[in-house]
């Protein structure tokens, strides 16, 4: 592959203290672990562009099971309405914790990231209250758009052809953001040591599911790493 046409970006996907073990509100197991792999990644010298998401909600945040009392993280859902237009089918969103509420300890990235500033760009995302976020690029409704991080824009302006998707939580935001990446035309690869799953027993299938989609699960040893190293 000429380098012409390989222009990669890495998206680290809320690598927050809110997501890690040992203090976080909503902790995905062996999150923290992800971070030496993402440090490692970011060294990396092919990628044109280095992009950090935090998930950045309001107090009020339709996510918060404590804003549905009596609902419950984790077992049940909300109901999602476009704000800007009730006509649009909704959808069922799950509940959680109360997390990454702006400005909180919880909110902050983990402080082992980066440690070199390698970082381009932090980007926020799930600022809206009315709606859930777990793509680094924008909410589900399309019709209109109820929240864009100009993600998609960046990386076209940038060139980028590939990107490369880590972070937290593999079965949630990373996911989304993979998807959507695909779907703004991008050759999209999930780095699989660089993230885990709130689910961890239901990655493997998701995994598969994405993988169909046209996302690639890529590992560290492989070839898809070893490109980004000349
Ligand atoms: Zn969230």
């Amino acid at each position: 592959m000429s380098t012409n046409t390989f222009k990669p970006a890495l998206i680290v996907v809320d690598l927050q203290e809110d997501f890690c073990p040992p203090n976080g509100s909503l902790a995905v197991a062996e999150g923290r672990e992800t971070v030496a792999v993402v440090n490692r990644l970011l060294e990396l010298p092919a990628f044109v562009l280095r992009v950090a998401t935090q998930d950045w909600h309001p107090q009020d945040h339709i996510s918060f099971a404590s804003n549905h009392a009596p609902k419950k993280p984790f077992v049940d859902f909300a109901t999602v309405v476009n704000p800007l237009n009730p006509d649009e089918p909704s959808y069922e969103t799950q509940l959680w914790p109360d997390h990454c509420v702006q400005n909180t300890p919880g909110a902050a990235l983990v402080p082992e990231l980066d440690p070199a500033h390698r970082l381009d760009e932090i980007i926020k995302k799930g600022t809206n209250k009315d709606v859930e976020m777990y793509s680094a690029f924008y909410d589900p409704f399309t019709n209109p758009r109820v929240s864009d991080s100009g993600l998609a824009g960046k990386l076209q302006a940038a060139g980028v052809t590939h990107v490369y998707v880590v972070g937290l939580a593999a079965d949630f935001c990373v996911r989304c953001t993979a998807l959507d990446s695909l779907k703004e035309g991008f050759t999209t690869y999930i780095v699989e040591e660089g993230t885990r799953a709130v689910n961890g027993a239901g990655w493997p299938e998701q995994m598969q599911g994405l993988e169909a989609l046209g996302v690639r699960v890529v590992r560290m040893d492989g070839p898809e790493v070893a490109l980004l190293k000349s």
